[in-house]
């Protein structure tokens, strides 16, 4: 089968296209052909090896995956050759404390397809049946792997982490994001009103058409005063934040007494300074989010059946073009999703 390796990290790292012994499951794993593979920030640092993690070259990223199940391990009772499966990225091991009680996000003995194990940029992959989530009918292939990975990252921090309650207010951080794009559309689903922001024109009016009821500019001074001036300077209930940095200081100043702000990515900043002050008087409240349950990703898809979500693609590549995909990630020239289609 044909494989993307990683054999040398760097910006951009070295890639090359192999041709690999086809795979054979383990006792507890399946055998997925690989129908599309989302491209994610993950990968860009997989790529340049700035992960806090020790990594194997040569390695196959890709870690959105979608297929169909091709071959079983001895050991699967679960599952049968020809469904159509979603995967949930961070495995877990199914028997520690966390994943008994059902918090597969905080498993003691994870590990992320793509990163410390081979991915789905190629033509097939071996994953663990546990990490298996069944793809709906009415689902592609391609709109699972354009919103199986940001779009339960957003499910998990809205529905798992934190609650929104029909009226309240909800600010999306970049909502033209892979995380962002999903967190509108829940956040409507769910009744709250949204702003969000966006740094260009392109951006805010997908953030709009995904159903935010006002967008803003990022890239203003004072972005944060527009956002209590939208809201009558009662600020905001919940915010969906996935930048850190500064991005994440400044968002405490749209937040409303007793209001939350969820994070998960610190791609503008991993340290930020934190007024306890105005934090304990109003109430405030500050939430990490890690990663996704197989439950909201059954969740995402469910809503995405449904109509209730849409997947933002933008462009879709073949195997042997994942270099230039990369190269369009890298290059922050995306709206919505990049997907690979071996
Ligand atoms: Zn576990």
């Amino acid at each position: 089968m044909k494989a993307v390796q990683l054999i040398s990290h760097g910006v951009p790292g070295q890639f090359q296209i192999s041709e690999l012994p086809d795979p054979q499951p383990g006792p507890e794993e399946v055998i997925l052909e690989v129908k599309a593979c989302g491209l994610n920030h993950l990968d860009l640092w997989c790529e340049a090896g700035a992960l806090p993690i020790p990594l194997r070259l040569p390695l196959t990223p890709g870690c959105e995956i979608a297929g169909r199940i091709t071959a079983l391990g001895a050991d699967v009772d679960e599952w049968r050759v020809g469904e159509r499966v979603a995967v949930q990225s961070n495995l877990f091991c199914g028997e520690c404390e966390f994943c008994l009680r059902g918090d597969e996000s905080l498993c003691l003995n994870s590990q992320l397809i793509g990163v410390q194990r081979d991915g789905g940029f190629a033509e097939r992959v071996i994953v663990p049946w546990r990490a298996l989530v069944r793809l709906p009918e009415d689902v592609s292939f391609e709109a699972s792997a354009a919103l199986t990975l940001a779009g339960s990252t957003a499910m998990h921090m809205l529905t798992d982490r934190a609650e929104v309650h029909p009226g309240e207010w909800v600010l999306v951080v970049g909502g033209a994001s892979g995380v962002g794009s999903v967190a509108i559309q829940i956040a409507k689903g769910l009744g709250a009103r949204v702003a969000s922001t966006g740094s260009t024109e392109v951006k805010r009016e997908l953030a709009k058409s995904l159903g935010a009821d006002f967008v803003l500019d990022s890239n203003l001074a004072n972005w944060p005063a527009e956002v209590r001036r939208i809201t009558e300077k009662r600020g905001i209930d919940l915010i969906i934040e996935h930048s850190g940095g500064q991005v994440l200081e400044r968002a405490f100043d749209c937040l409303a007494r007793g209001g939350t702000i969820v994070t998960c990515g610190a791609t503008s900043g991993r340290e930020v300074t934190l007024n306890l002050w105005p934090f304990f008087v109003k109430q405030h409240r500050l939430i990490g989010s890690y990663g996704r349950n197989r439950s909201d990703m059954a969740a995402v898809l469910d809503w995405a059946a449904k109509g209730k979500l849409k997947p933002v693609i933008d462009r879709t590549y073949p195997l042997a073009e994942t270099v230039r995909a990369f190269a369009q990630l890298r290059d922050r020239n995306v709206l919505g999703k990049l997907l690979i289609v071996p």
